[in-house]
């Protein structure tokens, strides 16, 4: 039984259940404290490694934190500034990786948390790569693609010197893509009077994309949910999933669950939920949000009127694939999934994550769960730079390889420290950054 919240819990609970309320408004409140979220996952990994002061000194704190004003010419001639940033957290392992966010909410507390986690992230699956995330405070459908192509461009001119395929290479996140990260490589390469791919990923196959990218963190949360099944004993063949979002990571990762025998019986996204006991037809699903742009209209399944319950369907796997912090200590004690596999960053609360561990459920946390899709853009980064290009298959092998070894590494490492995934996650991913940093000492 989970134990009662205390009051500064439900004052939590309710900041959240607000948050939820008004989720495609602000997430002001979340962004401030994702931060501090962050650091005590950290802490709670530290004390149980038992790092020294100095070691915590060395990797805990983002190191670099740049932030610029971009002047754009808008189409009506006049002059804005848009306020942007890059977060550099920790490059003891190798050049910083992470994407590049537009959106209007944006801000440094969220970008510093997403780089935090992206130092670790590639740690636990053992990618060479550091930490970073960028952002612009932008709302980009208020801009043209003109407007588009010239704040993308001069957010890489701006800050130009913390780039490159060796130092700092972004990705696409929210509201960026293939089309952004061609305007970001075309201006580093030519600044610097040369054809150079390996500076960002998530790029057209036509220009140095990889195959397999766009469904590569759906694939790796169904091989992590492969694994976690075997870890509790469930037979994947005829289990049950619910899934939340049906954008890039939750649709394809309903598809994978299906192909593996899974009977989706929940989907949403935001604007529409469906439940069928029987099985969703997950491929009519991915047919409607192709032709239509979302799960509105669709009609496989009894709509519901509100779609957070499709977290507290009665199924064996729960994938959220949405958005931060919908798993709280409100709602924690009605999941009934044996198995939550965290496609979307920061779904859980540390309050929500205590109750689910308390409950026996098993967390693939989000740092391992969804590094299927840094994986491949690493793997694109070494195409780049090869200037030879993998098959699918190829790069879908060594995905599996890579997030299967991640995996086991990991629960080793909860069976040992007798801790839930997300904090072995840490901790494995804590003492390679530790060791690489101690191998590599303090410069000058
Ligand atoms: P996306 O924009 O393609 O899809 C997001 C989905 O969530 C959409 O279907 C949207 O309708 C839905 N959604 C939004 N609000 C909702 C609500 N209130 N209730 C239900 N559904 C809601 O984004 P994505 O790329 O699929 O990313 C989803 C999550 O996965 C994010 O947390 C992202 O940071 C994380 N992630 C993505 C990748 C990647 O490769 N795309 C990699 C790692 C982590």
């Amino acid at each position: 039984m989970a134990k009662k919240p205390t009051t500064a819990e439900k004052r939590r609970m309710a900041a959240s259940a607000a948050r939820r309320r008004q989720i495609s408004g602000t997430l002001e409140e979340w962004r401030a404290s994702a931060f501090d979220n962050a650091l005590r996952q950290f802490d709670a990994a530290a004390r149980r490694m038992k790092l020294s002061d100095n070691q915590i000194a060395m990797i805990k704190l983002p190191r670099r934190i740049t932030e610029a004003m971009l002047p754009i010419r808008m189409d009506d001639g006049n002059i804005r500034l848009f306020r942007a940033y890059r977060v550099q957290h920790n490059i003891a392992r190798g050049p910083a990786k992470g994407g590049i966010r537009f959106h209007q909410d944006v801000n440094v507390d969220e970008v510093k948390a997403l780089a935090f986690w992206m130092t670790y992230k590639c740690a636990v699956v053992g990618i060479p790569m550091g930490g970073a995330k960028g952002g612009v405070v932008v709302d980009p459908r208020t801009l043209s693609l003109g407007e588009r192509e010239r704040l993308s461009r001069r957010y890489i001119a701006e800050m130009i010197d913390l780039f490159g395929p060796d130092r700092d290479v972004p990705a696409p996140d929210v509201n960026t893509g293939p089309q952004v990260m061609t305007w970001m490589m075309d201006t580093y390469s030519m600044h610097k009077h040369d054809y150079i791919p390996g500076v960002i990923t998530g790029k057209p196959i036509e220009l140095g994309g990889s195959e397999g990218r766009k469904t590569a963190t759906s694939l790796g949360v169904a091989f992590c949910v492969e694994r976690a099944a075997e870890q509790v004993g469930l037979e994947l063949k005829g289990a049950t999933a619910a899934v939340q979002g049906f954008g890039n990571v939750g649709s394809f990762a309903a598809l994978f669950l299906h192909q593996r025998g899974v009977r989706v019986t929940g989907i949403c996204d935001v604007d529409g939920a469906f439940h069928d006991p029987e099985g969703i037809d997950v491929r009519a699903a991915l047919d409607h949000t192709a032709k239509h742009g979302s799960l509105k209209g669709f009609k496989g399944g009894k709509s519901l009127k509100d779609g957070s319950k499709v977290l507290e369907l009665p199924v064996d796997i729960l994938v959220p694939a949405a958005l931060e912090n919908v798993i709280t200590a409100d709602n924690a004690d009605r999941i009934k999934a044996r198995i939550v596999a965290e496609g979307a960053n920061g779904p859980t609360t540390p309050e929500a994550d205590e109750i689910l561990a308390q409950k026996g459920v098993f967390v693939v946390p989000d740092i391992l769960c969804n590094a299927g899709g840094v994986t491949v853009s690493y793997l694109e980064w070494v195409q780049n730079r090869m200037g030879y290009y993998w098959t699918e298959e190829r790069v879908n092998q060594d995905l599996k390889r890579i997030m299967d070894k991640a995996f086991d590494e990991v629960a080793a490492t909860a069976k040992r420290f007798r801790c839930t995934m997300r904090i072995a996650a840490f901790i494995v991913g804590i003492k390679r950054v530790t060791e690489a940093s101690e191998m590599r000492g303090l410069y000058a």
